[in-house]
């Protein structure tokens, strides 16, 4: 951000307008921009002294404190909200993983134990018994009984 976008913001700034990425930046210019304070606390000290004068509020001792305390706060308060989401997201996603390997843990027990409990295929048995009955197969030699 050059100083003439800055300065463009200003009374965006003082009227709490600007968007959060819009705000950081500009509180990252004024920050590191001398010139622009001084057009700033000019800036705020008219504006804010005109809406204090117009509300029949009692004017403020020291404006350029009270410009100071509105940059330090809302920069503040921008951390604390980028951290909070943060937070938010990374337990999202620890939910998410957790949701993922306890669905896939019932899916595997599901699984192993259809292939265990006979009575879920109706076909057990006799699938089991099969190779037992069929032995020998009966293409082969069948015993004859009464030889004699
Ligand atoms: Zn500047």
């Amino acid at each position: 951000m050059n100083c003439l976008q800055a300065q463009a913001m200003f009374n965006l700034f003082i009227d709490d307008k600007l968007e959060d990425d819009q705000l950081l930046d500009f509180i990252k210019h004024i920050k590191n921009c001398p010139h622009c304070q001084e057009e700033l606390e000019v800036y705020y000290t008219l504006l804010t002294g005109m809406k204090q004068l117009d509300a029949m509020l009692p004017l403020s001792n020291n404006f350029s404190e009270d410009l100071w305390k509105k940059i330090n706060k809302e920069e503040n308060e921008i951390i604390k909200k980028r951290r909070r989401k943060l937070q938010s997201n990374i337990f999202t996603t620890f939910c998410v993983i957790v949701g993922c390997i306890i669905v896939g843990i019932s899916f595997k027990n599901a699984f192993f134990s259809m292939k265990r409990k006979p009575s879920t295929d109706p076909y057990y048995i006799a699938n089991q018994l099969r190779p037992h009955l069929f032995y020998p197969p009966i293409y082969q030699d069948i015993p004859v009984r009464n030889k004699e």
